[in-house]
């Protein structure tokens, strides 16, 4: 029987795969994108064979998970977190966190800013974040809405330690992942749009778009981060019940 290691370095190779056709299909160089490999579903162990597999960008949905496998994990890795941030929770993540991908609210980006402005040893310099936007408009989503990022640029210009890096999006499931195309291509307008609209620090450069279903055409329409998991980790162990 293949060991864990084997499975899991087959499966970046067909990950990976992937995002070389699909970079080639768009004329894109494949160093334009980083693969962020979201380890939810998996455990710290497993979580801790990516590194030495060539894979430093690992993401979390949950703080408590980041927290944990963040502890868990040795070496040389960066750690994302993709999902809701309860204001509760923003002083023990913030130190961990390479890159928030889901910045969902304005309340949440006062907060953030107000922690990071806070004396050296709590807080860090600068916190580099995502927008989270609901570009597929489902009610049940967190994020910003489109049309309200017009809105938001006074406030974002005035922020002095997080910097505005770019967009997030999650697109609907579907069957045919073709059908995600719109979302994609929507945040990219957008994206597009306001990119020379913000002062320095901030630069709208970003879009982590596409998980395990639609990550080709996310990568086709843009995506400079991809958010992967059930491609590399179905199956294998988990630190659950
Ligand atoms: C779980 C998760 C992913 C990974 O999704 P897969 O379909 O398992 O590849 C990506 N982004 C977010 C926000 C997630 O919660």
């Amino acid at each position: 029987m293949a060991s864990v290691e084997q499975i899991l370095k087959e499966r970046l190779g067909g990950v990976e795969d992937r995002l070389r056709d699909a970079c080639r299909r768009a004329g894109r160089p494949r160093d334009e994108v980083t693969l962020v490999a979201v380890t939810k579903t998996t455990s710290a162990a497993v979580a801790g064979l990516l590194p030495s597999l060539g894979v430093r960008d690992l993401g979390e949905s949950r703080p408590q998970e980041l927290w944990r496998k963040a502890a868990a994990v040795a070496g040389d890795v960066r750690w994302h977190l993709v999902g809701h941030l309860q204001r509760n929770k923003i002083e023990r993540t913030l130190p961990l966190v390479h890159l928030l991908h889901s910045v969902d609210s304005l309340r949440l980006l006062r907060a953030l800013e107000e922690t990071t402005n806070r004396p050296a040893g709590e807080g860090r310099s600068t916190l580099p974040v995502l927008l989270e936007i609901n570009a597929s408009r489902e009610a049940a989503k967190h994020g910003f809405a489109p049309e309200d990022l017009p809105g938001l640029l006074p406030e974002l210009a005035g922020l002095r330690r997080v910097q505005v890096c770019g967009l997030m999006t999650m697109a609907a499931y579907e069957q045919d992942p073709e059908r995600c195309r719109p979302t994609f291509a929507a945040l990219r307008g957008l994206r597009d749009r306001f990119r020379g609209r913000l002062p320095a620090p901030h630069r709208l450069d970003e879009l982590s778009m596409g998980m395990t279903n639609d990550f080709d055409i996310a990568l086709e329409e843009g995506a400079t981060l991809v958010r992967i998991g059930t491609a590399l980790f179905e199956g294998l162990p988990g630190d659950g019940p």
